[in-house]
C-alpha cells in the first residue's frame, strides 16, 4: 500500500503493479532473464504513453524532419515501380510511432495511392490513436503481430527504430563458458546477478528479433516483397553491452524506473541478415543512414525546402 501523497496518478500504481509482477516472477523462478524483463517493461512503457518528442523521452528521425519520410517515400515509390507497379500492395510499417513517417511517405508517393493498403504493426493503444489521427483518409489497419497482415499480397515493409526495441539476452564470458545475465530481487532494488568487469566480454543475442525477422522474411520471399530496416546497430557481430535506458532524454539505470524508461539495444544486422537470407531473401549490404539518404537525394530536397 502506498501513502496518500504517492498515489497521484494511474500510471504510478500501474508501474507499482508491474514491479510487483516482476518480483513475483523472480520469486517463482529465482531470477529473471533480460529478455523477459524488457518484454514486461516495454509492454508497460509503450502501452501507457507517447514517448516521443521534446516533452517525452527520446526523439526519432521522422519527428525531427519531414525530409526523412519524404525521402523514404521516394524509396517506396521506386520500389513499387520496380515491383511492376502492382495494382494492390501492402505498405507495412513496423512500430510506426506517431504515424509521422507513414504520413510523410504517403504524401510524396501519390502515384501509388490507389494501390496501397496501409498496415501498421503497433502494440501501443496510445500510439495507435496518434497514428489514426496522422493517417486520416488512408484507412490504415492495425496488427499486434504479423499473423493478421494479409498474406499472398506483395509488401513493402519499413521499420525505423523498431528492432532496437525488441528484447535481447546478454551473456558474460567467465572462464571457458558464457553465463546468462539475469536479474534478481535479493535486496531492496532489482540487481544483476553478474556485473561484468571491464575485462569480461559481454555478448548479446536476440531470439525475439531473429524469430520475428524469420517470419517476416518468409512472407516476403513468398510474395516477392521488399523491406527497409533502419536502426542503431552494427554490421558485424561484436562484443559489448549495448543495453540502454533513456528517460527524459537522459540515460538512466536500466533496472531503475521500471517500465518508465525506454529500453533499447543495438541491432545485430549480421544476425538479422543471416535469418532473412536463410528464408531466401536477398539482403543488400548494410549502408549508413546518412549515405542512404544522400543517395536518394536528401541534399537536393533540403535546398528546395529552404
Ligand atoms: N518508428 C517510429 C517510432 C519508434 S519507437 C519513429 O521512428 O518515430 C518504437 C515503436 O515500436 C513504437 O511505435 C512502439 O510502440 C513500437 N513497438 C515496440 N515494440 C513493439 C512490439 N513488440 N510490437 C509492436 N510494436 C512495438
Amino acid at each position: 500500500m502506498c501513502a496518500d501523497d504517492c498515489c497521484w496518478g494511474g500510471d504510478y500504481s500501474v508501474a507499482h503493479a508491474l514491479e510487483q509482477q516482476i518480483r513475483d516472477e523472480i520469486k517463482a523462478s529465482g531470477v529473471m532473464r533480460l529478455d523477459r524483463y524488457m518484454e514486461l517493461c516495454l509492454g508497460h512503457y509503450y502501452g501507457s504513453r507517447d514517448p516521443l518528442g521534446q516533452g517525452g523521452d527520446f526523439t526519432t528521425a521522422p519527428e525531427v524532419s519531414q525530409m526523412f519520410g519524404e525521402i523514404l517515400g521516394a524509396w517506396v515509390l521506386q520500389s513499387w515501380m520496380e515491383m511492376g507497379a502492382p495494382e494492390r500492395f501492402v505498405l507495412l510499417e513496423l512500430g510506426p510511432g506517431r504515424g509521422t513517417l507513414m504520413a510523410d511517405m504517403l504524401r510524396v508517393a501519390k502515384p501509388l495511392h490507389d494501390a496501397v493498403q496501409v498496415h501498421l504493426l503497433e502494440m501501443s493503444p496510445v500510439l495507435r490513436k496518434k497514428q489514426a489521427e496522422a493517417l486520416q483518409g488512408y484507412d490504415p489497419q492495425w496488427h499486434e503481430d504479423l499473423k493478421g497482415v494479409p498474406d499472398g499480397v506483395p509488401m513493402i515493409v519499413v521499420a525505423n527504430e523498431f528492432f532496437d526495441a525488441l528484447p535481447i539476452r546478454q551473456e558474460v564470458q567467465q572462464g571457458d563458458g558464457w553465463i546468462e545475465r539475469t536479474i534478481n530481487a535479493d535486496n531492496a532494488d532489482l540487481e544483476w546477478n553478474i556485473v561484468p568487469s571491464g575485462a569480461e566480454k559481454v555478448r548479446e543475442i536476440s531470439p525475439v528479433r531473429e524469430g520475428f525477422m524469420a517470419r517476416l522474411a518468409a512472407r516476403m520471399e513468398d510474395t516477392q516483397s521488399v523491406g527497409l530496416v533502419i536502426d542503431y546497430g552494427h554490421a558485424r557481430k561484436g562484443f559489448g553491452d549495448t543495453l540502454q535506458a533513456v528517460k527524459g532524454h537522459d540515460y538512466v539505470d536500466p533496472l531503475e524506473h521500471i517500465g518508465e524508461a525506454d529500453l533499447t539495444a543495438h541491432v545485430d544486422f549480421e544476425a538479422l541478415a543471416k535469418v532473412a537470407a536463410e528464408q531466401g531473401v536477398h539482403v543488400e549490404p548494410l549502408i549508413e543512414q546518412g549515405a542512404f539518404l544522400k543517395a536518394l537525394g536528401i541534399e537536393a530536397r533540403a535546398s528546395y525546402l529552404k
